[in-house]
């Protein structure tokens, strides 16, 4: 591992100035996906701010009504939070899929939003990889894609975001509150935090470098049958390959976003007018334009099925 040096900061605007005086620093919240990719030698800071005591650990109400999660909410935490149990249940259910019980309990709010890809070859540094090593070229083209993005990717990335929390986020509308290095902050609705590959895709999300999570607000509960499914490999300690995060109203209607099948969780509005055809209408309507490959086209009929289950466990 490439020598680094390590600060504790004590509050936001500490980590903050410090991410102004130390351009290409990064910051380290439970390290569960950072400590892994400086051990490969993926990322290699030259500085660390760690920022487990900056006080950002508490879940508070918001004047209208939802709620605002501190960044360093552990996942296990945040699982189990009686407000997040009763009134956002797919959050609830989708950070209790994800990893293990072990990952949970270090695992962030901030960090999970931020965690990267698990394509194989982004992990194997003697293959080529684009996000990696922007022009290398990309290993997984042509190569084992049954885990990759069918929707959004790009001639130059077909990888997907592994998050299952971000995927819960994504359909309850949450917003990601920051600061900056120069102590501005900002509010980034979820659905802008993620990025499509494009030709640049390491870069990942719509922060700046150095522009530290401070927050993620929900808005108010909007009631309906909560769930969350997920499809992977074997039954716990797996990456999706895709998963289906639903809200279901009493008259029918609802929303969908579907987790394992792009570079982001995948939400697409429009198609949740078709929520009353059924899951068959809502896929073809949210996955309409998908390129998948041969080894991974099963994922389309895989989220129809899947989306079908909950609608009908919802309805039922
Ligand atoms: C074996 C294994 C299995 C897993 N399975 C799953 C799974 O099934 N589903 C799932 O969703 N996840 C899974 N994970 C991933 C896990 O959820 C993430 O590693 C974790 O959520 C990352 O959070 P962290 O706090 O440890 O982040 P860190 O590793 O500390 O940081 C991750 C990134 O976020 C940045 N960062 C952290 N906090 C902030 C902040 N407040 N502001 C700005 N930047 C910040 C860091 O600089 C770094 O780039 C798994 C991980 C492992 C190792
Ligand atoms: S799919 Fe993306 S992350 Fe995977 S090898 Fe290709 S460029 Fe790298």
């Amino acid at each position: 591992m490439k020598a680094f040096s390590y600060e504790r900061a004590a509050t936001p605007a500490e980590a903050a100035a410090a991410a102004a005086r130390m351009p290409g620093a990064k910051f380290i919240a439970g390290g569960t996906n950072l400590l892994d990719l400086m051990k490969l030698g993926i990322e290699a800071p030259a500085h660390l701010i760690d920022v487990n005591g900056i006080g950002l650990d508490r879940i508070e109400p918001t004047p209208d009504g939802g709620l605002r999660i501190g960044a360093m909410v552990r996942n296990t935490d945040l699982a189990a939070d009686a407000r997040i149990r009763a009134d956002y249940g797919v959050l609830s259910r989708a950070l209790l899929a994800g990893a293990s019980g072990q990952l949970r309990n270090m695992a962030t709010t901030g960090g999970n939003l931020l965690q990267r890809t698990r394509c194989p070859y982004f992990y194997d540094t003697d293959q080529p990889c684009n996000k990696r090593q922007p022009g290398a070229g990309c290993a997984a083209m042509g190569g084992f894609t049954r885990h990759h993005a069918v929707i959004g990717g790009s001639d130059a990335c077909i990888a997907t975001h592994p998050s299952d929390m971000a995927v819960a986020m994504r359909v309850l509308d949450a917003k990601v509150e920051t600061v900056r290095p120069d102590g501005t902050a900002r509010v980034i609705p979820i659905a802008e935090l993620h990025r499509l590959p494009g030709d640049t895709p390491h870069i990942e999300t719509s922060l700046t470098p150095g522009e530290l999570i401070t927050a993620v607000t929900l808005p108010r509960p909007v009631g309906g049958m909560q769930g969350y499914r997920k499809v992977r490999d074997r039954a716990s300690y797996a990456f999706a390959l895709v998963s289906v995060a639903t809200i279901v109203q009493r008259d029918g209607s609802g929303r969908v976003a579907f987790g394992g099948v792009a570079h982001k969780p995948w939400r697409v509005e429009a198609a949740e007018a078709e929520m009353p055809r059924g899951a068959k209408a809502v896929t073809e309507a949210a996955l309409a334009g998908a390129r998948p490959t041969h080894e991974n086209a099963f994922k389309i009929a895989l989220a129809q099925r899947t989306l079908g289950a909950a609608l009908a466990q919802a309805r039922g």
